[in-house]
């Protein structure tokens, strides 16, 4: 069962999507690092991502739809770590499942959002696993340094508070009606974590909804 992760930035997607990647052989999918890694390489996606990621805004659906395509051929279950953030993107995602015959359960990040600014600004990203940590809630061993590489971590540029306001916007107005698209009555396919509770805590509630196999109806 492949897991479409949702929920607003800063909520910890990422960080469980690299625990669950371990734990249970899943492959993370992160548009956010597909497309950083675009920019970093000048890539034509990447040159037409940049302004939009650099002002927080979401980039546009017909390039994010394109670059999942291929995304979705490979064998093994994935989990899509900030993709689908429209309804436009998620029709398109139903559509190529139903193509690849293949299914998905969404799982949200519930969390209040007073928590996310903080949770953002004091986030350090390695830039070329995107492994996160968090400067009070996840430090590194050594500051500003990698556990894994030793090599150095950045902070990203768009995690400042100008930034991450546009982005919260963003994800209130284009994203959180996803949460009506994957709780439809008629079709529901939505559970939710709590993603207030520590660390651990959130990974262990995933592990239990893994291990009891999410289903299609939303039962763990
Ligand atoms: P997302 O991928 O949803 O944007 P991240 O996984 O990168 O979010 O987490 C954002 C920041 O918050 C990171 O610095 C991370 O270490 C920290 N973090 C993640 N989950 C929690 C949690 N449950 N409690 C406190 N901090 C967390
Ligand atoms: P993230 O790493 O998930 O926080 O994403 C960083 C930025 O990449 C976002 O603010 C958007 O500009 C862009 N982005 C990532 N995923 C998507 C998506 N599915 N649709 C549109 N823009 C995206």
């Amino acid at each position: 069962m492949n897991l479409i992760f949702l929920g607003p930035p800063g909520a910890g997607k990422g960080t469980q999507a690299k625990v669950l990647e371990q734990r249970f052989g899943y492959r993370q999918v992160s548009t956010g690092d597909i497309l950083r890694a675009n920019v970093r390489e000048g890539t034509p996606l990447g040159v037409e991502a940049k302004g939009y990621m650099d002002s927080g805004k979401l980039v546009p659906d017909e390039l994010i739809i394109r670059m999942m395509e291929p995304v979705l051929d490979a064998a093994g279950d994935v989990i899509l770590d900030g993709f689908p953030r429209t309804t436009t993107q998620a029709e398109a995602l139903d559509e190529l499942l139903r193509r690849k015959r293949k299914s998905a359960a969404a799982v949200l990040f519930a969390v209040d959002p007073s928590v996310l600014t903080e949770r953002l600004t004091g986030r350090w990203t390695h830039a070329a696993s995107g492994r996160t940590y968090h400067v009070r809630h996840n430090p590194p061993k050594l500051p500003g340094i990698d556990d894994q590489t030793g090599e150095p971590l950045i902070q990203r540029p768009d995690d400042k508070e100008e930034t991450i306001r546009t982005r919260l916007a963003e994800y209130d107005a284009l994203t959180a009606p996803l949460i009506a698209y994957y709780d439809d009555p008629a079709d529901p396919r939505l559970v939710s974590v709590d993603a207030l509770a520590p660390i651990d805590d959130v990974t262990a509630q995933l592990t239990k909804l893994v291990s009891g196999n999410v289903s299609r109806n939303g039962a763990a």
